[in-house]
């Protein structure tokens, strides 16, 4: 009898796999970075949620998966975080596109939650970090500190996981730059509280590159990348069955 109660809970455990959260960046008023090719606009929160459609739909096929914004509406980083906590995701995944000034940017970047003293990051951060304000953001910083200790380890993995898919990936087929794996403060994967990585795409603010950020050919190779990548960390994870956060 004991056996088969066992049974009857393992087996769906085992069929359904983890659980993991993509968040497309930014939504509703908030556009994100803008970009303009051949007088067409482009917005960062368009494309981040064309590609996390595009990664969910290669990683369901193995787990659970779920969008913070499956269409364009608002979001604050604390209801996104929330979602993470009510549905007790294993990871967490945001997606960005990147915009500098100096037209010539360029590359993809992987970022983790880890303390760093890189000031083109905190540049980043204080994009992607905006939505947060004075005592906010006070709490927010005592509760990062936390958080960085107990998920970094596993942040990195996976961020090593998904980019180094990128070398053979959009990297070598696409030419684009590799910007590194890189340690970043940003609010929403401290929030979430569980292994997380954030990803910037490219750059919408280089002609050239958004050329390619838009084409179909280059986001399902970055979606394969991911999910790709995605999948490796859990693999490792299920074979040492480390305690989730
Ligand atoms: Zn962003």
């Amino acid at each position: 009898m004991i056996k088969k109660i066992l049974i009857l809970f393992l087996v769906p455990f085992q069929l359904y796999g983890y659980t993991i959260l993509l968040d497309p960046g930014h939504g509703g008023e908030d556009d994100g970075a803008k970009g303009e090719l051949a007088n067409i606009k482009f917005s960062e929160k368009d494309l981040a949620l064309t590609l996390a459609k595009k990664i969910s739909k290669r990683i369901s096929k193995k787990h659970r998966v779920y969008l913070t914004r499956s269409y364009d509406k608002s979001v604050t980083l604390e209801k996104r975080a929330e979602i993470a906590e009510k549905l007790s995701v294993d990871l967490f995944v945001s997606i960005h596109v990147n915009a500098s000034t100096r037209k010539s940017a360029n590359g993809f970047e992987t970022y983790y939650l880890d303390h760093h003293k890189d000031a083109a990051v905190k540049k980043i951060e204080s994009v992607e970090n905006r939505n947060l304000k004075g005592q906010e953001l006070v709490v927010h910083q005592i509760l990062t500190d936390l958080i960085v200790d107990r998920t970094t380890k596993s942040s990195r993995r996976l961020g090593q996981a998904i980019h180094s898919r990128f070398s053979k990936g959009i990297k070598s087929k696409f030419r684009v730059k590799d910007r590194g794996l890189k340690p970043g403060l940003f609010y929403v994967l401290a929030l979430t509280k569980r292994p997380a990585v954030l990803l910037e795409i490219g750059f919408i603010s280089n002609s050239r590159e958004l050329k390619k950020l838009t084409s179909e050919k280059f986001q399902d190779e970055y979606a394969r990348n991911v999910a790709d990548g995605i999948m490796a960390y859990l693999k490792v994870l299920k074979k040492e069955k480390p305690p989730l956060f």
